[in-house]
């Protein structure tokens, strides 16, 4: 099978250091195994994703000296394909409407029965208001977000729950999940906002599926995501990729940079005249 890998981005800032590293090594990973680098288009955050910041990635891409195939695919495009794998996830009866905010969702979670509010890899953890005891049945909502019943997801798995990671997470990790874990520290995660079709969870699944992706080359701020991604793939009988998670560039003071970090943005260093060898150089590649 040729090595297909994918570099992407959500159009929703200027590209820094941090991004240049995880294209640069998902490039020159399938640069070494005469394999295939994709640029994806990750706005199914409409609401945040913005046309300039997409040309802005073009252009500091292809300055960098990385090329893709074209067209390049673009997750608003693809819409109606995501809508279809909630069909069949809903016809499983593996998810239930939610139409709780972000503050109901605090003020539940950290009721005093419920302890300290718990993070997991889709934030905070869902205390399951809405879930209901039997899977709902009739037509899937379209105006309320949809959220897959962890439990019952889990209860269909009829083999283990693992991938194959080359790189490994930010405690050392490698491709082992707990299944058993996952409903406590992951929870009933959003598989379908309301004003967004598709959660980044369920899109990028289909997205590598889609394209054939192999190996997915991104960075150790979403491995924690993968154990995800790895039983969407089993709900939705789709091929499961090598994972490659890298470590993050962090600032001088050990802090991730962030999207809003315009003073590591790849366009500031282009302006104050480095070359793509010095960004090579300054990301230790
Ligand atoms: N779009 C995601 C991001 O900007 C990356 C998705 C992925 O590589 O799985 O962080």
């Amino acid at each position: 099978m040729t090595f297909s890998t994918r570099f992407a981005p959500s159009p929703t800032g200027p590209l820094h250091l941090g991004h240049a590293f995880s294209a640069l090594t998902a490039h020159d990973m399938a640069l070494a195994a005469r394999g295939v680098f994709y640029l994806r288009i990750d706005d199914i955050d409409q609401s945040r994703s913005r046309p300039a910041w997409e040309t802005q990635i073009f252009d500091d891409l292809h300055w960098l000296g990385l090329s893709w195939p074209t067209p390049v695919l673009r997750q608003s495009n693809r819409l109606p394909r995501y809508r279809e794998a909630l069909l069949r996830l809903w016809d499983m009866g593996l998810l239930y409407p939610c139409r709780c905010t972000r503050a109901d969702i605090r003020a539940a979670a950290s009721a005093p029965q419920e302890g300290a509010c718990l993070h997991g890899p889709d934030g905070l953890i869902y205390p399951g208001t809405c879930r209901p005891d039997a899977p709902p049945t009739g037509q899937m909502p379209t105006d309320s977000a949809l959220r897959l019943d962890m439990a019952r997801a889990l209860a269909r798995l009829s083999a283990p729950l693992t991938f194959t990671e080359s790189g490994e997470g930010p405690n050392g990790e490698t491709g082992t999940i707990m299944p058993q874990n996952m409903p406590q520290g992951v929870g009933d995660v959003v598989l379908a906002r309301r004003d967004m079709g598709a959660s980044y969870h369920l899109s990028v699944v289909i997205d590598d599926a889609d394209q054939a992706i192999t190996h997915v080359v991104r960075g150790q701020d979403l491995f924690e995501a993968t154990q995800i991604h790895v039983l969407l793939q089993r709900l939705l009988a789709l091929p499961t990729p090598l994972y490659h998670h890298h470590g993050l560039i962090r600032d001088a003071d050990g802090k991730r940079l962030a999207k809003r970090d315009d003073a590591r943005a790849i366009k500031t260093y282009r302006t104050e005249g480095a070359t793509p060898t010095d960004i090579r150089r300054m990301i230790g590649l």
